[in-house]
């Protein structure tokens, strides 16, 4: 009986020791993906394009890619919700991920500015972290249909607020023709997503 016990008792400290190896092994990493805009903030829009629309299309194709695996990616929305700007920041704030990236879509007067760009805030405790992701983000996704831009400085509320490497991407000109179709095409939305993913994943 008493050798039974101790078993009981060293099998009850195995499973202990066990499940902490196991939790320590399951810190994922964690991304948080903003869609911007959504509900009655349309963003930018062309004919029918509408950059929520876009983006959000974007960020579930890369939700959905991460099916399986040790990154662990959380959208601020799935829906066409609109979030307010500090709510975002509240949540983005209380994950406390290793990077936020908010995707959106951009729009000039200019129909022939094009490209993908990023924005970062020097106010922001990551900066260096933020340009470095976002230099490697736009050197990843842009290719012969979208043109390669560059990291600038904006204090953007999301990028300046939040207490994480932050940067808000934008994927390309919703007012620029070769963009738009890149953009607005299923396989433009496929081909972002993945990179993005890649890129997450590194
Ligand atoms: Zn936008």
């Amino acid at each position: 009986m008493k050798n039974k016990m101790k078993f009981l008792a060293v099998l009850g400290v195995l499973g202990i020791f066990i499940s902490f190896s196991f939790s320590s092994l399951n810190t994922k990493k964690i991304i948080v993906i903003d869609a911007g805009h959504g509900g009655e903030d349309f963003g930018a829009q062309f004919g029918d394009a509408q950059e929520k629309k876009i983006v959000e299309s974007i960020a579930n194709k890369i939700s959905q890619l991460n099916s399986k695996g040790d990154t662990e990616i959380i959208l601020l929305r799935e829906d066409d919700s609109f979030i307010e700007l500090s709510e975002r920041v509240n949540k983005i704030n209380k994950i406390n991920p290793s990077l936020l990236i908010s995707i959106h879509i951009n729009a000039s007067k200019n129909s022939n500015e094009n490209g993908v760009n990023a924005y970062v805030s020097k106010e922001n405790d990551f900066y260096k972290k933020s340009v470095k992701n976002a230099k490697d983000l736009i050197e990843k996704i842009s290719n012969d249909k979208l043109a390669k831009g560059e990291v600038k400085d904006s204090n953007l509320f999301l990028t300046k607020k939040s207490k994480c490497p932050a940067l808000v991407l934008e994927v390309g000109y919703l007012s620029n023709e070769k963009d738009r179709s890149y953009i607005t095409s299923e396989n433009g939305q496929n081909e972002i997503a993945n990179k993005i993913y890649e890129f997450i994943k590194k």
